[in-house]
């Protein structure tokens, strides 16, 4: 009966909730919110952080957040409000009002607010804000006698104009910018903060023509439909190319929507004891833990973000405002904790009086998020402290190992300026990442696109960054900027990518019309070479030599880590024993993939090469491949030494032979222009044969073609000579005292039948060396799967084979029946009309190819329960796909041998969102 009792009043408010729709606007202030940073899909990052942060007692400006779910209605009606949300928004501001005891646009005390945009995952600076709203005509004289302080009311009003001109009625800002600058000049002000009052009434009086001119209308006075104009341009500004940009390269939803927080009003532009700015709890570029950030006096927050003017460092707050920067030490302290992560903070500081305006988990390189996730293990910050102590560990390393992105360990893997190498630099400015870069200089970021299609490097360079250029930025290998700070979006931005960016180079004088900057004395053109020294912060003129990078301790450790945990293990594709070499530095457990071919080019090789396809008679034939048996079997002595003790997949010759001939184009015209000259009857001759093979040879489509175990099954001497070099290399390195374990892979099988006479084939070549050597070596021979009939029939191949690897590069080719050679035709269409959610050459398709794979590994296993599973196409070291893998039961994947940190991080989170080591089972290395 009780229990009847209790649950009455919240069913009959919910259902009165329903009947009136659902809640739209949730309200925060003086400590008390509605939400949580549960509801982040709601209120969107900022959104459900400032009612997060308001309940745990840090001081917020109160105000209210208009829902995600809002947005999808208004976005679904054709962008209009859907019923209930308007007087929604009223009751709330009504609600602010009386906390803040002022009302929006008031003539003696206005409230004024900001409108801001807040997707789920953090987009920075890629939607719209607009700040001082309510501002009009009357309300802006109340304003300064209010405050007392008129160049302050003006200096808001001016704002206010400039961005609801911009963002809401689509003037473009530089119009107002230009008007600023002139109003500058005429009043002798060197900074912004410099302009007197009469001054920028002038401004807001031509800001309002500029306003009537462009629009037809004349700036709108009344505050709410301020408000509802202002809401809606943020709604909309999640469709900005810049923020569909950021989605695209960010892989992230369409379909999520922003949250729109409207917040009281802080000021940090009352003069010298207000300013505003950004902070980090942590280093975002070396993860050092030292607070870290920048701040501007007598500014708003726009200015420090969009990078307009170069702020002060932080330590300049500390200062200048010792108790307010204590304050805020102690508050990003309280938040790192909470949070458990490193945090990015937004703060004004308005007379004195600090108030936070945003956290948010910073973005980070990859370098500063290992070295953040493995020191705050060993702060203890992860620890859960019901747990015992070996539990309490384990749990902790498996939270730092989910925070780090696997993807941006690239950038721990980037190269970076030789520490010998000796350089003048010509400008100097912030190092946002300390990755180096190198390439030609453009200025416009479209251009930067264009070229980096034409797999151009290039250096973008412009006066600040706006997130308008965030394709051009993400397109160019480095970003340099001659104004803006390292909490500006460019280096947000960048540094979340890992790019090389340096910022604020003041020495830098962008001309963009003349394609052009100076730097001092020197002038660099557009196309010149210049380096960028990521780590200092300094531009070079021409090419640097870059080193590769070197391990640090912690990412020693974290990988350690991750590949204790991880049940789906790591090889690499290697073709060399210095390939191998690296592989193992990255701890990969094996080779999944030797492609034997490019083992067949190289100066000695080539001709030897040639001599065996041009062969007409099988006895000539045998004479070349044993020239060439040799040299692959000192290779294969090369690799087994370095990858041991771990097993060495050698897959058996794939490309079809005219890949190893010269390019048809070129024999023909040598061979014409012999011809017509009537000269060198030999080589003439020589080439006449050449062409001859070549056209006998060539074929209408390649990969489709004789390759793979059809050219070994037609030139059976070709594989027989791979496996003889392979098993004597085998011995030789087992003889040794070396454990080898060789594991002949067969390309391309698509029929039982195929793989029965491959195998029987490969087995009796290798059978004889052990017989003639006496040496016993453990060898095995699986197949490649990679024709989709061959996933088809797995059950019936597995009978002759003891391992498969999914060559997932084939496998897609044939299963979308899209060329490898020729996608790039129409892929940046599909992908940007949304055909393709991603390359499928880079990211396997789970539904098709990864449904193949599926069947593949059931029916294999079907025959075999143990059967060994990898795959090895370029998926092996795709996050996602890892992932995949490793759900689909795969014993390994095999990648780059650069990806391999990558894939282990990528296993060992795998693991942990799905355990497969509790569900025990034997597996593989
Ligand atoms: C594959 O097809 O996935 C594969 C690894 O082989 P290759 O790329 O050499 O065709
Ligand atoms: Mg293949």
């Amino acid at each position: 009966m009780a229990q009847t009792a209790a649950r009455t009043p919240s069913r009959t408010k919910s259902a009165k909730r329903s009947a009136r729709g659902p809640k739209y606007v949730y309200f925060f202030a003086n400590g008390k919110a509605e939400g949580s940073s549960a509801l982040r899909h709601l209120l969107g990052g900022k959104g459900c952080e400032l009612a997060e942060m308001t309940n745990l007692g840090v001081p917020v400006p109160p105000g209210f957040t208009i829902t995600t779910r809002a947005w999808a209605a208004y976005n679904a009606a054709g962008r209009k409000h859907p019923p209930g949300l308007w007087s929604e928004v009223e009751r709330n501001l009504s609600r602010l009002e009386g906390v803040a005891g002022s009302r929006l646009g008031d003539a003696e005390r206005p409230l004024l607010v900001s409108v801001r945009s807040g997707a789920r995952a953090s987009m920075p600076g890629m939607m719209d804000t607009v700040l001082n709203l309510g501002l009009n005509d009357r309300s802006v004289e109340g304003l300064a006698r209010w405050t007392r302080n008129e160049r302050f009311a003006w200096d808001c009003y001016r704002r206010f104009i400039t961005i609801f001109g911009a963002v809401v009625l689509g003037i473009e800002r530089r119009a107002f910018d230009e008007l600023l600058e002139r109003v500058k000049a005429k009043a002798g002000a060197k900074t912004d903060a410099d302009v007197p009052a009469p001054a920028l009434r002038e401004l807001v009086a031509e800001s309002k023509r500029l306003v009537q001119a462009r629009t037809g209308q004349p700036f709108p006075q009344e505050p709410k439909e301020q408000l509802r104009l202002a809401i809606n341009a943020v709604f909309d500004s999640w469709f900005a190319k810049k923020a569909v940009d950021y989605r695209r390269i960010h892989r992230l939803s369409d379909d999520w929507g922003t949250a729109v927080s409207v917040m009281a009003m802080v000021f940090g532009n009352l003069g010298d004891s207000s300013g505003t700015g950004v902070c980090f709890s942590r280093d975002p570029s070396s993860g050092e833990k030292r607070f870290f950030g920048e701040f501007l006096v007598n500014a708003q927050g726009e200015d420090v973000v969009a990078g307009i003017r170069t702020p002060e460092p932080l330590e300049s707050l500390e200062h200048r405002m010792p108790k307010v920067y204590r304050q805020l030490t102690a508050i990003k302290d309280k938040l790192e904790r909470h949070y458990r992560d490193m945090q990015d903070i937004e703060f004004t500081v308005q007379e004195g009086r600090l108030c936070i305006l945003q956290t948010r988990s910073g973005k980070r390189t990859g370098a500063a998020a290992v070295r953040i996730a493995v020191e705050m293990v060993k702060e203890g910050l992860f620890d859960e402290k019901p747990l015992k102590p070996a539990a309490r560990r384990e749990k902790a390393r498996q939270t730092a190992l989910l925070r780090v992105e696997p993807a941006s360990l690239h950038q721990l893997l980037v190269k970076t300026v030789d520490p010998e190498a000796k350089y003048t630099a010509i400008a100097r400015g912030l190092p946002a990442t300390p990755a180096a870069a190198v390439g030609k200089v453009v200025f416009d970021p479209e251009k930067a696109v264009e070229m980096a299609l034409r797999e151009e490097p290039v250096i973008l360079v412009r006066a600040e960054t706006s997130p308008e250029d965030v394709a051009g930025m993400h397109a160019a290998q480095g970003v340099l900027t001659s104004r803006g700070g390292l909490t500006s979006h460019a280096a947000v931005v960048a540094r979340g990518w890992g790019k090389c960016c340096v910022v604020g180079a003041g020495d830098v004088v962008v001309d963009e019309e003349n394609h052009l900057f100076r730097a001092g004395r020197s002038v660099v053109r557009e196309g010149q070479v210049i380096t960028l020294n990521g780590a200092t912060g300094e531009v070079i003129l021409g090419t640097l030599p870059l080193v590769p990078p070197t391990l640090s301790a912690e990412f020693k450790e974290l990988l350690g880590w991750a590949q204790a945990l991880a049940t789906t293990k790591v090889r690499a594709n290697a073709d060399t024993p210095a390939d191998a070499a690296k592989a193992r530095e990255f701890e990969a457990v094996g080779i999944g993939l030797v492609r034997t071919e490019h083992m067949f080019f190289g100066d000695q090789r080539i001709p030897i090469v040639r001599d065996m396809i041009m062969a007409k008679e099988e006895q000539d034939r045998r004479k070349a491949v044993d020239r060439l048996l040799p040299f692959q079997r000192e290779d294969f002595i090369g690799i087994f030494t370095a990858m041991a003790p771990y097993p060495v997949t050698i897959r058996l010759l794939d490309p079809p032979l005219h890949e190893f001939l010269p390019k048809y184009k070129e024999v023909l015209e040598e061979y014409t222009r012999l011809d017509a000259l009537g000269i060198n009857p030999a080589r003439h001759q020589e080439l006449g044969a050449i062409k001859a093979r070549l056209e006998a040879l060539i074929e209408a489509n390649p990969m489709l073609g004789h390759r793979g175990c059809r050219l070994g099954i037609t030139f059976p001497e070709v594989y027989e000579m791979q496996v003889r070099a392979i098993m004597e290399a085998a011995c030789e390195v087992a003889r040794r005292g070396i454990t080898v374990e060789p594991e002949i892979m067969i390309p391309l099988t698509g029929t039982v039948a195929e793989m029965k006479l491959t195998r029987d084939m490969t087995m009796r070549a290798a059978q004889q060396v052990l017989t003639e050597t006496g040496v016993k070596v453990h060898y095995s021979v699986g197949t490649m799967i990679e024709v989709p009939r061959a996933a088809l029939v797995a059950d019936k191949i597995a009978e002759h084979a003891e391992f498969f690897s999914f060559g997932t590069n084939d496998l897609t080719q044939m299963t979308f029946g899209y060329s490898r050679d020729d996608i790039g035709k129409f892929l940046p269409f599909y992908l940007e009309k949304k055909l393709l959610p991603a390359d499928p050459f880079a990211v396997l398709d789970q539904e098709g190819v990864g449904e193949l794979i599926r069947i593949g590994i059931e029916r294999g296993r079907k025959t075999q329960r143990h059967l060994k599973v990898g795959i090895c196409g370029e998926h092996g070291g795709d996050p996602s796909s890892v992932e995949f893998c490793h759900r689909v039961g795969m014993d390994y994947v095999s990648c780059s041998p650069f990806m391999v940190p990558i894939a282990w991080l990528a296993a060992a989170q795998a693991e942990i969102k799905e355990p497969r080591r509790a569900a025990g089972g034997k597996r593989h290395a």
